[in-house]
């Protein structure tokens, strides 16, 4: 028995106000982020939302996986059984090269109506909970470091306890006087991390990563360009604070590699690098293999993509530094959910099933972002 089939694709590309300016090295936004939200509906009549997030200077465009799923994957898709969630994706990956956020939002649109069929949550179908709430990074990214501050003022009294400071952007005595700044007001209480996004050449990082090194973050992120995987690992073998690997590490070669070098640490999971979750969970069972701890990383997600997301770290052991998932509750200016996935004392709460566990409708979707583009 195949059960039912997916007999409706809907898409919008959508555009969301956020409320500050990100400053991030490799591409700076301001004002609006740009997703795809797709809606499936199974032959039964249920209903399954996925999200393709991209970024323009990291994976792709939110133009080109519209058009990749509306032109390309859309017919592929109409007619097969929904339950078939592996055998469709292996048939995409054939049909269609790169693409890894349209296949995202269809593997968790698909995931979705699995789930909610079966009455599990999408943590249940990839292998049960392992945790119940993830600890939330925040990134200090704000061009105005004083207002950032200012957040962490707020923040940190309410449970956030992890920040991720992007280095690299401003001078590295503007970054050293920040990180002084950050230890000399809230000491060892705050989980410090940094992300250069590939900022340093290697002629040169040593001496800088040195510099910050003494500030004892948890890790270092990504410091020098992705194919630098022999500067990756000279840093991995001399410097105290971990080494960890997001641009260099997209998809299981790249781990191999990263493995084979001694290149990481640690690595970043993203569901849009990685193309969808059953990928990622494989990633990390090399990663596990390995001895490299994941971290739960995002481009511009909004509530769809980040529970996707969530329901992944919930049922992997090994993505076990937390998650970066914060961009609901304090960039968004509104989420396309009719109700946010909770945060609670400075941590995500895994949404109960089930499906992904969130509420998504027309008028959610029309009421919170502007519709750039509908098929
Ligand atoms: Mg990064």
């Amino acid at each position: 028995m195949s059960g039912p089939t997916i007999d409706r694709v809907r898409l919008f590309l959508i555009e969301s106000p956020i409320k500050m300016a990100r400053l991030q090295g490799v591409g700076n936004v301001k004002g609006t982020v740009k997703r795809v939200l797709l809606e499936l509906t199974a032959s039964d009549g249920l209903v399954g939302w996925g999200e393709a997030a991209p970024w323009e200077v990291f994976t792709g465009t939110a133009e080109g996986a519209f058009a990749a799923i509306d032109v390309y994957l859309r017919p592929l898709l109409l007619g097969k059984p929904v339950r078939r969630v592996r055998a469709l994706m292996a048939e995409l990956d054939r049909a269609l090269v790169g693409h890894m956020e349209a296949k995202v939002a269809i593997e968790t649109a698909m995931l979705d109506i699995v789930g909610k069929a079966a009455g599990l949550s999408v943590a249940d179908l990839l292998g049960g909970r392992v945790r119940d709430t993830i600890p939330l990074s925040f990134s200090i990214a704000d061009p105005d470091f004083a207002a950032d501050l200012d957040r962490m003022r707020q923040m940190v009294p309410s449970g956030n306890r992890i920040y991720k400071v992007k280095t690299g952007v401003k001078p590295h005595k503007e970054d050293l006087a920040h990180l002084e700044a950050i230890r000399t007001e809230f000491g060892d209480t705050v989980d410090l991390r940094l992300d250069y996004n590939q900022a340093l050449q290697p002629f040169g990082a040593m001496r800088i990563l040195r510099d910050v090194d003494r500030f004892a973050p948890t890790f270092i992120e990504q410091p020098v360009p992705r194919n630098n995987l022999d500067a990756m690992a000279s840093f991995a073998a001399a410097l105290d604070t971990p080494i960890l690997a997001d641009e260099s590490c997209f998809d299981s070669r790249d781990l191999m590699e990263i493995v084979r070098l001694q290149a990481a640490d640690a690595i970043s999971v993203k569901l849009m690098k990685a193309g969808g979750l059953f990928k990622a969970q494989g990633i990390m069972a090399i990663a596990d293999t390995a001895g490299l701890p994941g971290y739960g990383g995002t481009l511009w997600e909004g509530g769809i993509g980040l529970a996707a997301g969530t329901h992944l770290i919930a049922a992997t052991p090994g993505i076990s530094l937390g998650c970066e998932f914060y961009m609901p509750h304090w960039v968004l200016t509104e989420d396309v959910l009719e109700e946010k996935v909770p945060n609670r004392d400075g941590h995500v709460v895994v949404p109960d099933g089930p499906g992904l566990g969130i509420k998504v409708s027309d008028h959610s979707v029309r009421a919170n972002a502007r519709i750039l583009a509908e098929r």
